[in-house]
């Protein structure tokens, strides 16, 4: 039996696949490849250039091979854009879901991994945040992650469809060795841009506000790596395996970095001055995201493994130095 892997060619998708044959799993991966590369996923995995709101394709890729879960990553995800083209995101995140899950239904596919957000939370009450909290997002994209969310607890109560969904905070860092890495074409995540000094491709990192009410000033969120994120998909896969009941889980480190503490872990993990300048606040950028993942970690025994931030953007430095243009270089 293989896992689907829907969105396998983007920067979360393309981790999880090498991570998922690492340890021995037959997986298949489709992706329409209008962010993700196809140099991210092995020659040797079953590649299909398809998008999930295609039923024939879904129905296709369901009829080829003895699929018994499926992991969701595809998705727009620029909260930005999401304001300016909402009905993008509409169409591309929650009918995609919508499509998705019916090829699954016609399959008699009944488990479900799902690329969640923290961005369902909008602006939290509190920090920590907890699986429970309030979710009232404050822009497209949020919302979207919080519809597909819904969609597929309805879902799956009628058909027997049983998912986990995983709401991701911060995501960063790359394959340790180099050989995958972010590369989004318009940039707007805090790592990858700080990098882009060190590469001679920006000359200075602009921190978005240093009024906001933390310690320095400087927003703080809650990074994990990549290769950590993955193997919560894993676990979460074999919780499902194991009859696991439809559950929701935060992915978070629990501990907050200003982006000023990220700015000295990118000097000493670089070895290299990155000057910096101070900037006007993002608009919807609440000062303090971090998650409070204890479910994760009691239910699914994760257990984040790479949690120096050093250490996180070390592997992130590895990737962007011997592939200044991504995955183009
Ligand atoms: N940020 C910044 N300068 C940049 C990019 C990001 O100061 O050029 C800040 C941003 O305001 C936020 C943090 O870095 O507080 C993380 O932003 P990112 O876009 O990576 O993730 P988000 O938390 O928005 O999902």
């Amino acid at each position: 039996m293989a896992v689907l892997i829907c969105g396998g060619a983007g920067y979360i998708g393309s981790h999880s696949v090498k991570y998922f044959l690492e340890r021995g799993e037959d997986v298949v991966v489709l992706d329409n490849l209008l962010t993700g590369h196809r140099s991210a996923v092995p020659e040797s995995v079953p590649f299909y250039e398809a998008d999930v709101r295609d039923a024939r394709a879904m129905d296709a890729v369901f009829a080829a091979h003895p699929i018994e879960a499926v992991i969701h990553f595809c998705a727009c995800s620029l909260v930005g854009e999401s304001v300016e083209e909402p009905l993008k995101y509409f169409n591309n995140n929650v009918y995609g879901m919508q499509v998705l899950m019916e090829s699954m239904v016609r399959a008699g596919v009944t488990r479900l991994v799902f690329s969640s957000s923290a961005a369902v939370y909008g602006e939290p009450e509190r920090v920590p945040i907890r699986e429970e909290d309030e979710t009232v997002p404050t822009n497209p994209y949020g919302e979207s992650k919080l519809m597909m969310e819904r969609m597929m607890r309805w879902v799956g109560q009628r058909h027997g469809i049983r998912y986990v969904s995983l709401r991701y905070f911060n995501v960063a860092g790359a394959w340790e060795d180099g050989s995958i890495g972010e590369d989004h074409r318009n940039e707007t995540h805090l790592v990858p841009i700080i990098l882009q000094v060190p590469l001679k491709q920006r000359s200075h990192l602009t921190v978005f506000g240093d009024d906001y009410p933390t310690p320095d000033g400087s927003c703080i969120r809650d990074y994990v790596h990549v290769k950590d994120l993955a193997d919560a998909h894993l676990l979460a896969l074999n919780y499902l395996r194991n009859g696991g009941e439809s559950e929701i889980f935060n992915l978070g480190s629990g501990e907050g970095y200003s982006v000023k503490e990220m700015l000295t872990a990118a000097r000493a993990a670089t070895g290299q001055d990155i000057p910096v300048r101070i900037g006007p606040r993002r608009v919807g950028d609440p000062a303090r995201l971090v998650a409070e993942s204890q479910r994760a970690r009691r239910v699914l025994g994760w257990m984040p493994r790479i949690t120096r931030m050093e250490d996180i953007i070390a592997s992130a430095w590895n990737w962007h130095r011997s592939h200044p243009e991504g995955y183009g270089s």
